[in-house]
């Protein structure tokens, strides 16, 4: 290997230690390569002279001028202040840190150039301690490009930051076939990309000429180009994982329609169209030895239990099992009652399965599902631990994706490896995941949307109401609870404990069992065994309990058709997205519905503008977007699942409109040039692409 190959770790560029190395790893910069991608924040622009007559307060500027007198001044504070001219006006330099030495360089006529920002000071404009240099002759050449200014970390300054950058750019020139552009010619000529090392070179070094507000606001196209490249890299890997899981067999299933007609028909409605459209797009991917990859979005209460159950059916008549998992015991607790009631008229074994069920009945469950007795296992995340093993698993069903990894979801792949073959992937998501992300953050699968409500919904109405009129929303809850309604009443959470929150919920239950005498009110929270939960949910839904007051375990999936009035308390304290899963548990039945937000005022700007959009649209799509504006793709996802916030130089909302072109892109590279998306994945992922490629 030569000296410049840029794989090199930093510690062969001349003057890099152990020391420095280590500092350089705090900017997660390792190789020679990464200084060239440790990009500019922003630029100072010491290209040119600037006359002292047409400098201005808070401008950055290069000043050349002679010395015409340099004092100490005694005032409130003891400075240096050297008289600096130009011929076009007079300018102060002011040091409030010198030494006599310096002092004496400062001599009349001494020529000096200066650069910092100037400020109007007490003697018209200064600048307070400029970087400066004395000249010898007054035409001394200026700086050829603009100067960056780094991220940095303690202990390395930025004329260092930038020598050891100057040397890695000085290396790639010396062999730029070390760094190669990742996107072919061909394909760049295509997209009308700029290529990689004229990027490179231009961010590092722009000409004095270069649009600094573009640079500043990130959309130069240099800018662009390695913005793209970067989405473009996220998304070649999880197609990499697509692919690799695909070229395992899965069992094709090809006969479920019988079994899923007489599961129709004891139905009490009629799918609606969208879930037979969805259902019709699951049936083909089943069918083939290719294993599903498939994302069912649909808005809450949209129906996706029943097309996940319709899947299972197809499974199951295929002669394998099928798996649901749910992200909260209530919910997995909820999907097991609902299709063991759905199947047993079928004859089929619904078997449940979750980290609290302990003991014989563990034993039992798993020896149950290892031998094939239980065809359809329902339960949370202790369904894909690794002491579970089924005898045939055709379909891994995962239901609310957003509270699951992409990692968790990958771990299913090994589940049906018993049987030797790779289970087909249901992955339902009530969360609508904006279209721009769904192609960059769940690029491995294809999707299917439920677009249609069931008919004889009403949209739910919502108020906003401060907390001092709590009187007036437990009439309310009286009113509507005398007419043979139910209600819910939601506490938020108190920091992050679920201890306090309880004991919120049991005060809140008490509190209104007294003002409400009349009413039957239940209570659930997260720290109940599993057994009392259900037994409450139970009551509720059978219409024994007029008023359930809960925390928020009762966000997700939780369906009681006949409750139409939810008194959501501090919904401040949630996000959008939570705000329409928990909304999303009224609204299932014929009647009106309504949901109160009892605040506690004041609110922030922000609380405002989040529960206005509650009040305005129940539209999920439109809700989803908005969350996605005003906390950003990391928290609306969940950053880790989905490594979108670890991106370098892609902003998601800045650089929206790139991912049009990352998917024809990605597909272009993949047919022509399979080998680049390698590097690129390397390059940008970097130990991540790994981790994905070991699954
Ligand atoms: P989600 O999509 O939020 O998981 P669910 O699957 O819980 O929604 O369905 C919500 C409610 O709508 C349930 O009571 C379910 O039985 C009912 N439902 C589902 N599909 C239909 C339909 N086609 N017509 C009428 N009701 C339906
Ligand atoms: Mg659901």
């Amino acid at each position: 290997m030569s000296r410049s190959d840029l794989e090199q770790a930093v510690t062969s560029l001349a003057g890099v230690g152990d020391a420095m190395a280590a500092k350089l790893s705090r900017l997660r910069i390792e190789r020679i390569a990464d200084l060239l991608f440790h990009l500019p924040l922003r630029y100072q622009d010491r290209t040119r002279i600037t006359p002292i007559a047409t400098l201005r307060a808070g401008q950055e500027a290069v000043v050349d001028g002679e010395v015409c007198a340099a004092d100490v001044i005694k005032g409130r504070r003891r400075s240096l202040l050297v008289r600096l001219k130009d011929g076009s006006g007079i300018l102060s330099l002011r040091f409030f840190h010198f030494s006599p030495a310096q002092q004496q360089q400062f001599a009349p006529g001494v020529h000096v150039r200066c650069f910092g920002e100037a400020r109007a000071g007490a003697t018209g404009l200064e600048i307070y301690h400029p970087e400066y240099r004395l000249l010898r002759q007054e035409d001394a050449p200026v700086e050829d490009h603009l100067t960056p200014i780094y991220p940095t970390t303690e202990g390395l300054t930025q004329p260092r930051l930038r020598g050891l950058i100057a040397q890695a750019l000085k290396a790639l020139e010396e062999a730029p076939h070390t760094l190669p552009d990742g996107i072919p010619d061909a394909l760049r000529e295509r997209f009308r990309l700029p290529e990689l090392h004229a990027c490179l070179g231009y961010l590092h070094e722009p000409p004095p000429d270069a649009d600094l507000e573009r640079l500043a606001s990130g959309t130069h196209p240099t800018q662009r180009r390695l913005a793209l490249e970067e989405l473009l890299a996220h998304q070649l890997s999880l197609r990499q994982v697509r692919l690799r899981i695909q070229t395992d067999g899965a069992p094709p299933l090809t006969s479920g329609r019988g079994l899923q007609a007489r599961f129709l028909t004891q139905l009490p409605f009629a799918l609606t169209g969208a879930q037979r459209r969805v259902l019709d797009e699951i049936a083909r991917d089943l069918e083939t030895a290719t294993p599903m990859l498939r994302l069912v979005q649909g808005d809450v209460g949209s129906g996706k239990t029943v097309v996940a159950a319709m899947a299972a059916l197809q499974a199951i008549a295929g002669d394998c099992q099928a798996a649901m998992m749910a992200p909260t015991e209530l919910l997995a607790e909820q999907h097991f009652r609902n299709l063991r009631e759905w199947f047993a008229p079928l004859g089929i074994e619904v078997g449940w399965l979750s980290g609290k069920l302990k003991g014989k009945a563990r034993l039992d469950t798993k020896a149950a599902i290892a031998d094939g007795r239980v065809q359809m296992a329902v339960g949370t995340h202790a369904l894909f631990q690794d002491d579970v093993h089924f005898k045939r698993l055709g379909l891994a069903i995962v239901d609310e994706q957003h509270r699951f990894g992409v990692h968790q979801r990958l771990a299913l792949r090994q589940k049906g490896e018993a049987g030797g073959l790779t289970p087909h992937q249901l992955v339902m998501t009530a969360t609508p995941i904006p279209r721009t992300l769904a192609m960059s953050a769940y690029a491995d699968l294809d999707l299917s949307v439920i677009d249609e409500l069931p008919p004889g919904r009403t949209p739910v109405q919502t108020v906003a109401v401060p907390d001092e009129r709590r009187p007036e929303v437990v009439t309310r809850i009286r009113h509507a609870c005398g007419e043979g309604r139910q209600a819910y009443w939601v506490c938020t959470l108190i920091e992050e404990s679920e201890a306090l929150q309880c004991q919120a919920a049991e005060a809140t239950r008490d509190a209104l069992t007294e003002t409400l005498p009349e009413l039957a009110v239940g209570l659930i929270h997260g720290r109940m065994k599993p057994a009392e939960k259900a037994e409450v949910m139970d009551a509720f839904k059978a219409g024994e309990l007029d008023l359930l007051v809960a925390t928020t375990v009762i966000e997700v999936g939780v369906d009681v058709p006949n409750a139409s009035l939810m008194i959501i308390e501090n919904p401040e304290r949630l996000g959008l997205s939570q705000l329409h899963q928990l909304r999303g548990r009224v609204g299932r039945g014929g009647t009106e519905s309504f949901c109160v937000l009892l605040y506690h005022p004041p609110l922030s700007a922000h609380s405002r503008e989040r529960l206005g959009v509650m009040r305005e649209t129940t539209d999920g799509f439109r809700i989803a977007e908005k969350d996605l504006e005003l906390r950003g793709p990391g928290e609306v996802l969940g950053t880790r699942q989905t490594g979108l916030a670890q991106m370098k130089i892609a902003d998601l909302e800045r650089d929206k409109d790139l991912l049009d072109r990352v998917s024809p892109l990605a597909k272009a590279l993949l047919e022509e040039a399979p080998d680049a998306s390698e590097i690129l994945i390397r390059r940008w992922l970097g130990e991540e692409a790994g981790r994905y490629g070991q699954v």
